[in-house]
């Protein structure tokens, strides 16, 4: 067999957004390429009907006890089974924390690297160019991969957008790999999980992000009233998160997250390129600034140039209000 398998990701039968922008990214490479596209997605049970509204060669559940709890050792041994049978061209991935931990691990079984975060694909007749970016996304590089098969990439939030998923419908198959306990090393007492104050912003659909223009800490919940408002994720800019007046999970940027809401909501936020490279991705980008000259401007959709301890608190009352 050959083709793309799309790994995507789900968790108690809540999908991770970007797992749909990686299907469509699959979609596209399968078109370009003429090759079939698979997805799989596993746990211990699966929300793999859902996949199968789209148009894929095939569904793959792969479902297992032991893949109740995240764990890299199973999730490799489980998919490494899988790649195994399929002996698929590409796997793609989406890049979120779960694969930054498993993906490399994967790879490895098959004696290949992980093209990680990856934010396009251009496609030459058979052959394929991996875009990454590099000196805090000043440059783009392009990768050809080594010769042979599978290519395991893994591709950054928004990088492809899930809107553009072609609907259809799919067989599903499910298979039960053959996992054994004495294969996971992780004790289940330490399961993987991100810390328990981790946010992860590359699955929010909606941010509001602060920055220096704020002056100072106490200033820093007047955006986050607006945030919760909006039912938003607060994020930040590293200032920000330097000075400790927000976490630094909340950094957005090429130091940060990288993120792709629907919505992003940048205060008191310059536009330097460490952290557009974090955002730019975003679908539809909203600036309050009051230097009419300010970068931000250039990736805006909207712009507000204005003082944002005016704006700020006029917006929020009007979201209530709404
Ligand atoms: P500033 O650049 O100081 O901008 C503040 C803005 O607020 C200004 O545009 C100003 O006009 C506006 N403002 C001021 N008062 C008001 C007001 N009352 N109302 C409205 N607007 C107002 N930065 C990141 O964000 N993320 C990263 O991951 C990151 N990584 C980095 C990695 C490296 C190696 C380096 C060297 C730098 C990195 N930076 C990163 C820092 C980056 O270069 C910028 O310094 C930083 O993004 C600037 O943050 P800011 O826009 O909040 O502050």
């Amino acid at each position: 067999m050959s083709g793309i398998l799309v790994i995507t990701e789900q968790s108690g039968g809540v999908w991770h957004k970007m797992s749909f922008e990686t299907l469509a990214a699959g979609q596209q490479l399968g078109r370009e390429l003429g090759l079939p596209v698979r997805a799989c997605v596993f746990g211990k049970s699966t929300p793999s009907a859902d996949l199968a509204a789209y148009q894929l060669d095939a569904v793959i559940a792969v479902e297992h006890d032991l893949l109740e709890q995240y764990t890299a050792d199973g999730v490799t041994a489980a998919l490494a089974g899988l790649v195994k049978d399929l002996q698929p061209d590409y796997v793609l991935l989406p890049h979120t924390y779960q694969v930054r931990d498993f993906g490399p691990k994967l790879a490895t079984r098959f004696e290949r690297v992980l093209l990680s975060d990856v934010i396009a694909f251009k496609v030459d007749g058979q052959s394929v160019a991996f875009e990454r970016q590099l000196f805090q996304g000043k440059l783009n590089a392009s990768y050809a991969s080594a010769a042979g098969a599978p290519v395991f990439v893994s591709l950054q939030a928004g990088a492809y957008r899930a809107e553009t998923l072609v609907a259809g419908s799919a067989p599903v198959e499910t298979r039960n790999p053959l996992l054994e306990a004495s294969q996971i090393r992780q004790k289940p007492e330490a399961p993987f999980r991100e810390s328990a104050r981790a946010v992860d912003l590359s699955a929010a659909e909606l941010i509001v992000a602060v920055g220096r223009g704020i002056k100072e800490e106490g200033n820093v919940p007047l955006v986050q009233e607006l945030a919760e408002a909006l039912g938003a994720e607060l994020a930040a800019s590293r200032p920000i998160c330097d000075s400790g007046w927000l976490p630094m999970e909340r950094q957005v940027g090429s130091s940060g997250q990288t993120v792709a809401p629907k919505v992003y909501l940048a205060v008191g936020i310059s536009g330097a390129i460490q952290h557009l490279v974090g955002m730019k991705g975003s679908k539809c980008i909203v600036a309050i600034n009051k230097d009419a000259a300010a970068p931000i401007f250039e990736v805006a959709d909207y712009g507000i140039v204005g003082d944002l301890f005016e704006v700020v608190p006029a917006l929020t009352e009007a979201v209530k209000k709404a």
